[in-house]
């Protein structure tokens, strides 16, 4: 059996409730007629409303306090559930929480935005620059007043955070048969949940396939997403002490369900969240889990899955986001 101990030996702060369960998706399943579904709900992680940030805070706050902070500093997006978790996270251990969120204060406050405020962080609207571009400037302010930051990147997409994921695969192995899986199914935006799937599937020599479905365009400039993947989970097997690297194309990525980018739902995501609210009573977000449905359904629609096997969804959160997307989902 492969070793886990630098894994096992890692800080942690205990923020969720794990294993998460895994149940069939029976009504979904019937319905499209095609193979049987699961799904791992990781929406259900137990800190302040759930998602899969909360495996990636486990350790990444772990090292903050370890190394003495009281505070840390954190990016995303307005509707960020990232950021959502991290104050949730911060509250509870007592750390000040900085978020820098993209674009410019809304008229209204909901969502996450309003947990994030309820859970008492520090807001910096920081208008296009919503993957922590201005993280070093609200570092150097916290520095000049004797304060002891720690910097979470975009998403918690780090080694840390995708330890978090190698961690939710060696779990799911624990609850499922993996070779009656096909396919694992599961929204990829900053990588962190993307490179520790790759990582655990290694460790434990599993056959299924890992499908990211991209949710976020390529920059113009800089690396592709797929680029950013394959370099955290080479970097993390690196930090991990794992003799295992990747090749670019062992990074599998769906980049056919972009529509017109990130946070922007379409027809595809509203028709997907309302599919699930209605024959499993299951909520899926508008940003994430809501397009990598869509893209799940359209592969089973379009015959390219095996129906004798299963096929893996991974819920990885976001609800609280659908109360900010009220006008565009009700019709
Ligand atoms: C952050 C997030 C993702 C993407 O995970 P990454 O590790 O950032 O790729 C997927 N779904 C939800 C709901 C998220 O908040």
């Amino acid at each position: 059996m492969t070793n886990y101990k630098t894994l096992n030996d890692l800080p942690k702060a205990q923020l969720g409730f794990f294993p998460t369960p895994i149940v069939s998706l029976k009504n979904l399943s019937r319905h499209l007629g095609g193979p049987e579904i699961l799904i791992k709900r990781d929406d259900l992680t137990g800190l302040a409303l759930g998602g899969n940030k909360t495996r990636k805070l486990e350790f990444i706050i772990g090292d903050a306090i370890k190394q003495g902070c009281d505070s840390v500093i954190t990016a995303g997006a307005q509707q960020s559930n990232h950021c959502r978790q991290t104050a949730a996270a911060a509250a509870q251990l007592g750390l000040e929480c900085h978020l820098l969120l993209g674009g410019i204060q809304p008229d209204q406050i909901n969502g996450n935005l309003l947990l994030d405020k309820l859970f008492g962080a520090h807001i910096h609207w920081a208008k296009e620059n919503r993957k922590g571009e201005d993280i070093p400037s609200v570092r150097e302010t916290l520095v000049a007043q004797g304060k002891k930051p720690y910097l979470i990147p975009y998403g918690g997409s780090n080694e840390l955070g995708a330890c978090g994921f190698v961690n939710a695969g060696i779990e799911l192995s624990s609850q499922i048969t993996s070779d009656k899986i096909s396919h694992i199914f599961f929204a990829s935006s900053s990588g962190g949940t993307h490179a520790g799937l790759m990582i655990s599937k290694s460790l434990l020599k599993a056959s299924y396939k890992l499908v990211g479905v991209q949710i976020d365009k390529d920059e113009q400039q800089g690396s592709t997403f797929k680029e950013q993947v394959h370099n955290l989970a080479n970097q993390t097997c690196q930090f991990l002490g794992l003799d295992i690297s990747y090749e670019h194309n062992d990074v599998v990525l769906e980049d056919k369900y972009l529509g017109d980018g990130y946070g922007v739902i379409g027809v595809a995501e509203q028709q997907a969240i309302e599919l699930l609210a209605q024959t499993e009573g299951i909520l899926l977000d508008p940003v994430y889990t809501g397009r990598a449905m869509a893209a799940l359904i359209d592969k089973v629609q379009s015959g390219e899955l095996d129906n004798t096997k299963q096929v893996l969804f991974w819920h990885t959160g976001g609800a609280p986001s659908l109360f900010s997307y009220a006008n565009k989902l009700h019709n």
